[in-house]
């Protein structure tokens, strides 16, 4: 595909060309502590700074255990828009696909950082965006193995190791694979909520309840901190009457825990990662960009 192969100084131009629109433009960057900007409602500004002063700080676990929903979309994009919102924020890929690595434009590494004996802060890695920290995923054949067959007392130890190295951030988001399996179990059971991505599809809501099941098994773990965070219908097409069906289905049944915000089925999402930036980067006209900002401000409404 052409877009695959157009470099960095290509985009560059062609963003010179769309200015005055800029990721920026539309998404503030305040300096850390200090207030937030003006065109944030007033309730915003206040949560948003609560959650900056809270010491515990937010792990928002990305969750579906089907794949091709927008996890790993939602992940890069809200982490992205966190950390232009102020927040030290760091995506930590746990997906062995390691889409989220590479959709910001890094490698995946050799062994997994979360098998590795030296602490996870020695692989951290520095994104093109001020703020926003990587945790790369492997592919590693013996360490994907290892974590999905880790038994409990692995889990524990591996959820240790996360939460361990996670203070010095403001919001954590963790990038799921797409199953059920213990590395999934792990990330809720270091998560403080879940965000469940559901495409407006019509099989969105097979396989729910199973998934709504394990949450709750973590949710009743003592010292665990999970709590439904939100469902966010992605991939919504206005042309398809079947999309508008599964909103309303979805909202009927799950309530106020569904975000406001849809994103909408738009080409500029998807052809972003494949230049290694978020789609507030690559295209900060498009509707799919301006549906994840207003996402994220939901995301930081909702402390
Ligand atoms: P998951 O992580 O749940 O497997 P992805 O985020 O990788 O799902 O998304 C699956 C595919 O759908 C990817 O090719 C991605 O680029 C595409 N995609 C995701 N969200 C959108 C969207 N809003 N509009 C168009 N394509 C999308
Ligand atoms: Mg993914």
């Amino acid at each position: 595909m052409f877009y695959v192969q157009r470099r960095r100084s290509d985009l560059a131009t062609d963003r010179a060309l769309s200015a005055p629109v800029t990721a920026k433009s539309i998404m503030p960057r305040p300096k850390r502590r200090s207030p937030a900007p003006t065109v944030w409602p007033s309730a915003s500004t206040r949560k948003l700074k609560s959650a900056i002063r809270n010491p515990m700080g937010r792990v928002i676990c990305v969750a579906n255990q089907k794949g091709g929903v927008g996890k790993t979309t939602t992940s890069i994009n809200l982490a992205v828009l966190l950390a232009i919102a102020g927040q030290r924020t760091l995506l930590v890929d746990l997906d062995p696909q390691c889409n989220a690595t590479t959709g910001l434009g890094h490698q995946p590494t050799a062994r997994h950082p979360l098998v590795d004996s030296r602490p996870l802060r020695e692989s951290f890695i520095q994104t093109y965006e001020t703020g926003l920290s990587l945790l790369p995923g492997s592919r590693s054949f013996q360490d994907v193995d290892a974590l999905a067959n880790s038994s409990d007392a692995h889990s524990t130890m591996l959820a240790t190791h996360l939460t361990g190295s996670l203070g010095s951030f403001d919001t954590v988001l963790i990038d799921c694979p797409p199953s059920l399996g213990p590395l999934t179990r792990t990330a809720l059971g270091s998560a403080s909520e879940v965000l469940m991505p559901i495409q407006c599809e019509y099989f969105a809501m097979e396989g729910l309840t199973q998934m709504i099941e394990v949450i709750r098994q973590v949710i009743d773990r003592s010292g665990s901190r999970l709590t439904f965070g939100g469902i966010l219908l992605t991939m919504f097409d206005a042309t398809l009457e079947l999309t508008a069906e599964v909103e309303r289905e979805v909202r009927d049944f799950f309530g106020e825990v569904v975000f406001q915000n849809i994103i909408p089925r738009d080409v500029a999402v998807s052809e972003a990662p494949s230049h290694g930036l978020s789609v507030v980067d690559y295209a900060p006209r498009s509707r799919g960009s301006r549906a994840y900002v207003e996402l994220c401000q939901e995301v930081l409404e909702r402390v």
